[in-house]
C-alpha cells in the first residue's frame, strides 16, 4: 500500500482541537499515512522568536502535502508575517481553491449553493510590499502577467474538470483600470481557449451583493488575492458559516490544505469547534493525493452526520463536541 508522509501543522487557537479530529478520521480509513508534526504560527514565535521555523520549510519539503490548521498573525507592524502567506509564496501555491456548498441539515441563508471561488494566492496586495514615508504609508499592489494567466487557466481547466457551466471574472477594472484591468483581460484571454465554457464578468461589488442574493447563478468564480479572500466568508456565510468552509492551496508541485477560518481565539480550549472545514480539506488533499473515493468517501459522511441533525457543533445550532463530531463521521464511514 502506497505510503502518505503529510506535514502536519496543527496551528493556534482551535487549530489543536479540530486536527485532532481531523486526525482520529484520517486514522480510521486504513490508508497508510506518515504524520509529522511541524511548527508554525503564534505557537511557534512565542517559542523561537519565528512563525516559520526553517525545520518546518525542510519537513515540509520533504512531504506529500501539508495539512495545515489555523494560524494566529496578530495584526500590527510590530508583529510578524503571517506564515500561511509566507508559505503559499514559497511554495509556490498560486491557487487557492475553495468550493462552497449548502449542506443538508444546516440551516443557512441559501439553498443550491454550488460555487467554487479560485483566488490567486501569491500576489497582489498580499505581495506585502508596504513603507512609511512620514506619518503615511503606502502599500504595493502587484498583478503580473504570469499570475493572471495560470490562475485563469487552473480556473477555467476545473471547471471543465468539475463539470461546471460558467466561470465568472471577478474583478474592478473600472476604477483600476491598470492592475485589474490586466487581470480583466489576461483572463477573456485565456477563456478563449474554452469555448465550452460560459464567461462572464463582475465588479467585486456587485458580485458579494449578488453572492448574498443569488449565489445559486454561480458557478467558478476567479479573482485576484484579497476579493477572493473577502467574498470567501461572504460564500461561508451564506452556506453555514466558516466552521464548513474548506481550502486547498495549490501549485505545480506541492500542494498546503487548510480551512478558510481563522484560530477562532474567542472558542479555542472549550473542545467546541466544528472540525467539518479541515475534515473536509483533508477530503480535498485525499483526492489532490489520487484517492478520489475516500476523499468523497469523508464528504458523504460528513453529509450523511449533517442532515441527521443528531451531532451538531454549536455553530450549527447543537452542542456536539469537536471529537464527538469526529466519531459520529468515523462511525457513518464505516457503514458506508
Ligand atoms: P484569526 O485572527 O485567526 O483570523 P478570528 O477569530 O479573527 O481569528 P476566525 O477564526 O475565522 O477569525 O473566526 C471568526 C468567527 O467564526 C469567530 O467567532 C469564530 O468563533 C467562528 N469560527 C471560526 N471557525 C470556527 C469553527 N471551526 N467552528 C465554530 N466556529 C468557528
Amino acid at each position: 500500500m502506497k505510503k502518505y508522509k503529510i506535514a502536519v501543522i496543527h496551528g493556534d487557537g482551535i487549530g489543536p482541537e479540530v486536527m485532532e479530529a481531523t486526525l482520529y478520521v484520517l486514522n480510521n480509513l486504513g490508508l497508510n499515512f506518515e504524520f509529522i508534526p511541524v511548527e508554525a504560527g503564534l505557537n511557534a514565535w512565542k517559542k523561537y522568536k519565528n512563525p516559520l521555523p526553517e525545520e518546518t520549510i525542510d519537513i515540509i519539503r520533504k512531504t506529500d502535502a501539508c495539512l495545515k490548521g489555523p494560524t494566529q498573525t496578530p495584526p500590527g507592524p510590530e508583529t510578524f508575517k503571517s506564515p500561511t502567506v509566507t508559505l503559499r509564496k514559497l511554495f509556490d501555491l498560486y491557487a487557492n481553491i475553495r468550493p462552497f456548498k449548502s449542506r443538508p441539515g444546516v440551516p443557512s441563508i441559501h439553498k443550491n449553493v454550488n460555487m467554487i471561488i479560485v483566488r490567486e494566492n501569491t500576489e497582489e496586495l498580499y505581495s506585502g510590499i508596504e513603507y512609511s514615508i512620514g506619518e503615511n504609508s503606502i502599500a504595493i499592489r502587484v498583478i503580473t502577467k504570469k499570475a493572471c494567466e495560470r490562475i485563469a487557466r487552473f480556473a477555467f481547466n476545473l471547471a471543465k474538470k468539475e463539470g461546471y457551466k460558467k466561470v465568472t471574472i471577478v474583478h474592478k477594472a473600472n476604477v483600476l483600470k491598470v492592475t485589474d484591468g490586466l487581470f480583466r483581460s489576461i483572463c477573456f484571454e485565456v477563456a478563449k481557449e474554452y469555448p465550452d465554457i460560459i464567461t462572464e464578468e463582475m465588479i467585486v461589488d456587485s458580485a458579494a451583493m449578488k453572492i448574498v442574493m443569488n449565489p445559486s447563478d454561480f458557478n467558478v468564480i476567479v479573482t485576484t488575492n484579497l476579493y477572493g479572500d473577502i467574498l470567501s466568508d461572504v460564500a461561508a456565510g451564506i452556506t453555514g458559516g466558516l466552521g464548513l468552509a474548506p481550502s486547498a492551496n495549490i501549485g505545480d508541485k506541492y500542494a498546503i490544505f487548510e480551512a478558510v477560518h481563522g484560530s477562532a481565539p474567542d472558542i479555542a480550549g472549550k473542545g467546541i469547534a466544528n472540525p467539518s472545514a479541515l475534515i473536509l480539506s483533508s477530503a480535498m488533499m485525499l483526492k489532490y493525493l489520487g484517492e478520489e473515493k475516500i476523499g468523497k468517501m469523508i464528504e458523504n459522511a460528513i453529509d450523511s452526520v449533517l442532515s441527521e441533525g443528531k451531532y451538531l457543533t454549536k455553530d450549527l445550532g447543537g452542542n456536539t463536541k469537536t471529537m464527538e463530531f469526529a466519531k459520529a463521521v468515523v462511525e457513518k464511514l464505516n457503514k458506508l
